[in-house]
């Protein structure tokens, strides 16, 4: 098959940026040395162009995992335009269109199954999807945003602004423009683009699949710190409109703490979230899976294998029972109709709901 054209502005910019940062920055540390202000301002402009992609262009603009006030979508489309991976329209586009078709080479954007090398950087080094950016019709609601809209138009000027500017404005505050331009602006960049590459690389690669495996995202706690949280990106695929991605409370996810602070002081609502029950049926089914897949090989399997069923069906009913339970209960509350009986069966659910769960993780421990 010919390959579609190469895209030379690409090629050069990454080519161009990543060897200066390799090159012309140790230099200019080892003649000069760096100051604490230059490295104080990588890691701010790293922080603010990082959480623009994951909490603007991927969790509110992409999923619309919750809404925000226009002036924090302003600040997204200013750190979008620093982090230099297009305009949160033209991203979110190709994000939806991820999630749609994951792991399809023909759809995909950048489909993990196409390689290592395609899924972090080479699709975009030639036209593979150009005809489908005629008129964004997936992102139709995103079109009514009148903030995504201006960084589109505008969006070479405030690049420049951004990547240039700030940098150059930030040196002449602190009387070093040539080492703040090379560390918040050309380092800061390239470790940002590849940190929030890892997402279509590594982590569709790289990981555990606790929630589900039909598809090839990966939970991976050590990428979760690279990528401002979004490494557990088996869960994300799963529950794609989740504001979360680490749904635990000790799950690093920068993300998901902005966007919880922001709603702490009035200015993110509608946060999204999974509901619990279908968090843990998928889990459940993911671990029926892997215990079956761990004794296939036993004399006695198919004993084995009836009886690990057997015992995710009582899970599986225990844990909706208690789900439906605690429903129910907090329905109850609302309407001011709590009674003993109530109270009294919800605890019971919870006991046997807990009970089985004990002799299920002890059941798949022993096949695992
Ligand atoms: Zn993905
Ligand atoms: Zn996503």
């Amino acid at each position: 098959m010919k390959k579609p054209p190469i895209i030379w502005l690409n090629v050069i910019l990454f080519s161009l940026t990543f060897l200066s940062a390799v090159i012309l920055v140790p230099w200019y540390g080892i003649v000069y040395g760096y100051g604490a202000s230059e490295w104080i301002a990588f890691v701010v402009l790293a922080f603010a162009s990082g959480l623009s992609i994951t909490a603007g262009y991927h969790r509110l603009w992409s999923h619309k995992a919750y809404k925000t006030h226009p002036a924090i979508r302003f600040l997204y489309a200013l750190g979008g335009a620093l982090a230099l991976q297009n305009s949160a329209l033209h991203w979110a586009s190709d994000h939806r269109v991820h999630h749609k078709h994951v792991d399809d080479n023909d759809k995909d954007p950048y489909s993990a199954k196409m390689g290592f090398w395609y899924s972090h950087i080479g699709w975009m080094l030639r036209e593979y999807q150009a005809q489908r950016y005629h008129d964004y019709q997936n992102v139709r609601d995103l079109q009514n945003d009148r903030i995504v809209m201006w960084q589109h138009k505008h969006y070479l000027t405030l690049v420049l602004l951004m990547n240039i500017g700030l940098p150059a404005l930030l040196g002449w505050f602190t009387g070093n423009i040539a080492g703040m331009l090379l560390m918040a602006g050309l380092l800061r960049l390239v470790v940002v683009h590849h940190c929030t590459f890892f997402i279509n690389s590594l982590a569709h690669v790289w990981g555990c699949q606790p929630y589900t495996d039909k598809n090839t995202a990966r939970d991976n706690g050590f990428l979760a710190v690279l990528t401002y949280g979004e490494g557990y990106h088996n869960f994300h695929h799963i529950f794609e409109n989740d504001y979360r991605n680490g749904i635990k409370w000790w799950h690093y996810d920068p993300t998901k703490w902005l966007i919880k602070s922001l709603s702490w002081v009035g200015l993110a609502k509608d946060l999204r979230t999974s509901p619990q029950e279908r968090i843990e049926s998928a889990r459940l089914q993911m671990q029926l899976l892997h215990a079956k897949n761990k004794v296939l090989n036993l004399p006695n399997a198919d004993e084995i294998i009836e009886k690990i069923q057997q015992e995710y069906e009582l899970m599986k009913q225990h844990l909706l029972e208690y789900y439906q339970a605690q429903k129910t209960l907090l329905e109850a509350k609302r309407k001011q109709l709590v009674d003993q009986q109530l109270l009294q069966q919800v605890e019971e659910l919870k006991t046997r709901f807990l009970n089985q769960q004990k002799s299920w993780k002890s059941l798949t421990a022993t096949y695992s």
